[in-house]
């Protein structure tokens, strides 16, 4: 299948809904959609393979020429130097909005950003309630100095999920405490309680009386005790989020060298697997924007919203804060919500502005902690 047929079947499987974007919830996605139900939709999986083994390679490497070629050998006098203070901006899952508000506002400030992209969504229309932006949007911001970082190939959650309820060898659902790996149908799940292992496939995903279910081809056909008990993607599709949408994004011309996680969710396995395809993660620790040059640990970063989830007052004063300590100050938000405006985002980067802080790519803070050492 060549990629024009693929995308245009992506493009038709809208209407699945939302999958429940925002920051690890999906009660927080509101603004967008306008069925109101819809947060308990899921999206299936594509049955045939179309991982991306379909990538044109061939396409217009020139676009980012000016910062590819130059790869490991990368020299230090490219690194801005973050030595008073910097500020990194890393925008959520590629939607349109990034490229029509976000990224004017930056360029009026000559301050890159790092955007997080699901690769199976690049060109999308229409879909969870926005555009999403396409190649040619891509390559302008990357030829601005943009980053463009992976956030997965269909925006799956990496992390692995405590049961709540005790599974019984006939039962096709299990109770996880947090129910995002019910957002993605056809994919398989991996229950282990460390002795025993089983895979099943997820097919639907609800809450009924007992909580919130993932609900399977087949019955689970072991006991799980719910206290000793995971729910997780297998190590294969793991690899599969984090390989394929980096080299979906390279075939398209990129240089890929940080994740950002779905849902701001990151365990340890998360980590270790990542650490195979990626210099960091952006969002490890969600909460504070405060990290330490000195120390820093690109996946050990603090990254908090800085429109959505917290106030002016608060963002003002964790900047002062970055300013006073010199600290990297890492900063998020989804422009396809409401109050993620143009105007919020300008007010943001004056008060950077303000504070003499620089503005810098999560790979370019990355390389320049790194000369700190
Ligand atoms: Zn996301």
């Amino acid at each position: 299948m060549d990629q024009q047929s693929t995308r245009r079947r992506l493009i038709e499987a809208t209407g699945v809904g939302m999958l429940g974007l925002t920051a690890g919830c999906v009660s927080r996605w509101t603004e967008r959609d306008g069925n109101g139900d819809s947060s308990e939709e899921s999206e299936s999986r594509d049955s045939d393979a179309d991982g991306g083994a379909e990538t044109e390679t061939g396409q217009d490497d020139t676009a980012n020429g000016a910062e590819s070629g130059e790869d490991e050998s990368e020299n230090t006098d490219d690194v801005p130097s973050i030595d008073g203070g910097a500020v990194v901006f890393v925008y959520d899952d590629g939607p349109i909005e990034d490229y029509e508000q976000a990224f004017p506002v930056h360029q009026e400030f000559d301050a890159p950003a790092t955007a997080g992209i699901v690769s199976e969504w690049v060109g999308r229309e229409d879909y969870n309630g926005t555009d999403w932006m396409a190649l040619n949007h891509l390559e302008e911001l990357a030829d601005a100095g943009w980053e463009i970082a992976s956030h997965t190939t269909a925006h799956t959650a990496l992390g692995a999920f405590d049961l709540v309820e005790d599974v019984e060898p006939d039962e096709t659902r299990i109770y996880p405490e947090q129910r995002n790996h019910g957002f993605h149908h056809g994919y398989e799940i991996e229950i282990t309680d460390g002795n025993e292992s089983v895979r099943r496939t997820v097919v639907d995903s609800d809450t009924d009386d007992i909580g919130g279910f993932l609900e399977f081809d087949e019955p689970v056909g072991v006991s799980f005790d719910a206290d000793e008990t995971v729910e997780r993607y297998p190590d294969d599709l793991m690899h599969e989020f984090l390989e394929e949408s980096k080299q979906d994004l390279e075939g398209l011309g990129f240089d890929i060298d940080t994740l950002l996680a779905p849902y701001d969710i990151v365990d340890e396995r998360t980590v270790d697997i990542a650490r195979e395809y990626y210099d960091g993660i952006s969002n490890v620790h969600p909460g504070s924007m405060h990290n330490d040059p000195e120390a820093f640990d690109p996946f050990g970063t603090n990254r908090d919203y800085f429109i959505e989830f917290t106030t002016r007052e608060e963002v003002q004063a964790e900047l002062d804060q970055v300013a006073e300590q010199e600290a990297l100050g890492i900063l998020g938000a989804h422009t396809f919500k409401d109050d993620v405006t143009a105007e919020r985002i300008r007010e943001t980067l004056e008060w950077v502005d303000e504070r003499d802080l620089e503005v810098v790519t999560f790979r370019e803070a990355i390389g320049a902690t790194e000369t700190l050492e």
